[in-house]
């Protein structure tokens, strides 16, 4: 059933009652006018809700390692021969990185995602992370650890998972016919085939994009139908942050209103599945980005690997202002087993304890903010 005229109920009911949507359709919800963009909203909110209810997932980024990477991804500020004035370290020691992790636990975060630049992790590296996920999960049990360490080699993956890992992220970043686009070092292929094996030892795929990167509307959809095929179990929608120092600095093509349409399209073609709002929601959302929650049901809390998020408190007042709640971890730090929490900080106000967290400018004429605070830094996070 090919619907592309603007009856966006119809087409939730007829997802709703078992019906998969067409390229047809996904590519009608991306060019819907903005006279539509509430019923387009409005329609795609009810499979969120009818999968997911009020909850919202929140997310916790931990850089692992920045910056120094090998590979060439246009958009990247790790990039090889970046310019861009991030930081950048090697490797965090275990104790540093728990004590990140924490951070974000506390503010409620009920996945940790490890993340290390590089074309993909020696086995050396894979135990060094197997550590700290270890040592994670000792502390509190019931939160989830999702690895990020690029391309992995035969038998990396089994020892993720059988040291906890819940996740393996790999991002497609775009589509197949766009990937030459945006990356000489490795294919897209390549990405796929990580995305396999993480998938094959048994760890949860998440993989996403970053829209904004002079993709075509026919190459978002081709991304959402192949990550729809991959049954990939989270998508994370990144909105491009167009970096000084990279080859897509100053490529600003997106507003809230498409940013909108394009969470919407892929919760129509993935109705079932995590998608996250990702790093970019902040400068490409904009005013309309707690709207975007009645469409993903998921967030990263405070700021990314080497950009700024707005302070994590105000991304729990998001949620809190939309009428939604956050998704409670099973068995949190401090959970004696019998019901009762004995630290019960799941949901306190982020930075409750610390020094106030000074907003991040969202405005698309602002340059990019760097992240200074947090990991790999002597300052407190934001969480
Ligand atoms: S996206 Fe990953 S692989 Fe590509 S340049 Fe950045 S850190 Fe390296």
């Amino acid at each position: 059933m090919a619907i592309t005229t603007p009856r966006w109920h119809e087409l939730a009911d007829h997802v709703l009652d078992g019906g998969v949507v067409t390229a047809a359709d996904a590519l009608a919800v991306l060019r819907s006018p903005d006279s539509e963009l509430m019923e387009v909203v409005a329609a795609a909110s009810r499979l969120r809700f009818q999968h997911f209810g009020n909850k919202v997932k929140v997310n916790y980024l931990v850089n692992l390692k920045s910056g120094l990477c090998p590979e060439d991804c246009f958009y990247c500020s790790q990039r090889l021969n970046s310019t861009a004035g991030i930081l950048r370290y090697t490797w965090l020691n275990t104790e540093e990185a728990v004590t990140a992790a924490k951070a974000g636990i506390a503010a409620g975060a009920s996945r940790v995602c490890l993340v290390a630049s590089g074309t993909g992790p020696s086995n050396r590296e894979v135990g060094k992370v197997s550590d700290i996920i270890e040592a994670i999960k000792s502390d509190t049990p019931g939160v989830e650890v999702c690895a990020c360490l690029g391309a992995l080699k035969d038998g990396q993956a089994e020892k993720l998972c059988s040291s906890g890992a819940d996740a393996y992220n790999h991002n497609l970043n775009t589509a197949e016919s766009h990937y030459e686009d945006i990356c000489t070092t490795h294919t897209y292929a390549d990405r796929e085939h990580t995305v396999a094996q993480a998938h094959g030892a048994g760890l949860s795929a998440c993989s996403g994009f970053i829209a904004g990167m002079g993709e075509t509307h026919d190459q978002l959809v081709e991304l959402a139908f192949d990550l729809r095929a991959k049954d990939v179990d989270s998508i994370p929608v990144n909105f491009l942050l167009p970096f000084d120092g990279t080859p897509l600095e100053g490529v600003d093509t997106l507003n809230p209103r498409d940013c909108l349409r394009i969470l919407a399209m892929v919760r129509f073609v993935a109705p079932d599945t995590e998608i996250r709002m990702a790093a970019g929601r902040e400068r490409h959302l904009g005013y309309l980005q707690g709207m975007g929650l009645y469409v993903a049901n998921s967030l990263f809390l405070g700021d990314y690997l080497t950009s700024e998020g707005q302070p994590g408190g105000e991304d729990l007042q998001m949620i809190a202002d939309a009428g939604l709640e956050v998704l409670q971890m099973d068995h949190p730090a401090g959970d004696t087993g019998d019901g009762t929490v004995e630290a019960a900080t799941a949901n306190a106000p982020a930075n409750a304890a610390g020094p106030a967290t000074p907003a991040v400018a969202t405005g698309r004429d602002q340059k990019v903010a760097i992240r200074t605070r947090g990991a790999g830094t002597s300052e407190p996070a934001n969480a």
